[in-house]
């Protein structure tokens, strides 16, 4: 299926001051350059082994970024390029990424994963485990904490994915008065192909699209 360049730009008119990440994984290096030369530079991947591939073999200002579930033995292989972590879902693995960030003498962005989906299935922390990994946080020197990331419940009802929504807004809102050197909060990521225009009415400034530009997944 050819990378849809029209929705591409269709898309980006559309997202004025919100940021594109536009999902490429299971796709070719192939498909990544039919974007790339139209502009785009923040691309996203759920698997460590394909994204570090693809970092090898694509252009060094491409801007990757981690969104799968991120294993803590995993960690070391993206840590040397990586640009944003969106999935960390415990106080772990965000140590873990702190380590390996400190053996490559860099600062790791992290977006912290909260659970709001009814589903079972979707990782992330609830409100209890993200303030208390938040308070953890602060003695980590080398990750810095952008934000928030959040998957809402795959259904066809738009009202119970505005509420996940704008709860995780709230948390964001909430999280936001917290002042500390290695925090920056300014990263609400939330929206995929179905549902990014409601995350950006509930307040997303990051949303995650894969298959309306790349064609569905096999
Ligand atoms: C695959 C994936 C996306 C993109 O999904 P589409 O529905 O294809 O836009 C966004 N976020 C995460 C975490 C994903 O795994």
């Amino acid at each position: 299926m050819p990378v849809n360049k029209e929705k591409y730009q269709e898309i980006s008119a559309e997202l004025k001051g919100v940021t594109l990440v536009a999902v490429s994984k299971t796709k070719p290096a192939e498909d990544i350059w039919e974007l790339y030369e139209l502009g785009q530079r923040d691309f996203g991947e759920n698997y460590v082994q394909e994204l570090v591939d693809k970092q090898a073999a694509l252009p060094a200002e491409i801007r990757w970024h981690f969104i799968g579930h991120l294993q803590s033995n995993k960690v070391k292989h993206i840590a040397p390029f990586v640009h944003l972590v969106h999935g960390v879902d415990s106080f772990k693995l965000l140590k873990e990424i702190d380590k390996q960030a400190e053996k490559n003498s860099r600062v790791i962005d992290c977006l912290l994963q909260v659970h709001i989906a009814k589903e079972e299935t979707k990782f992330g922390m609830d409100e209890a485990e993200l303030d208390a990994c938040i308070e953890q946080a602060k003695e980590l020197r080398h990750v810095r904490i952008r934000g928030l990331m959040g998957m809402a419940s795959f259904t066809e009802d738009s009202v119970i994915v505005r509420n996940e929504f704008a709860y995780l807004g709230l948390l964001f809102n909430k999280i936001q008065k917290i002042v500390t050197a290695n925090f920056q909060f300014d990263t609400l990521s939330m929206g995929m192909s179905g549902d990014y225009r409601i995350a950006i009415a509930e307040g997303s400034t990051m949303v995650r699209i894969g298959s309306l530009l790349f064609g569905a997944r096999g």
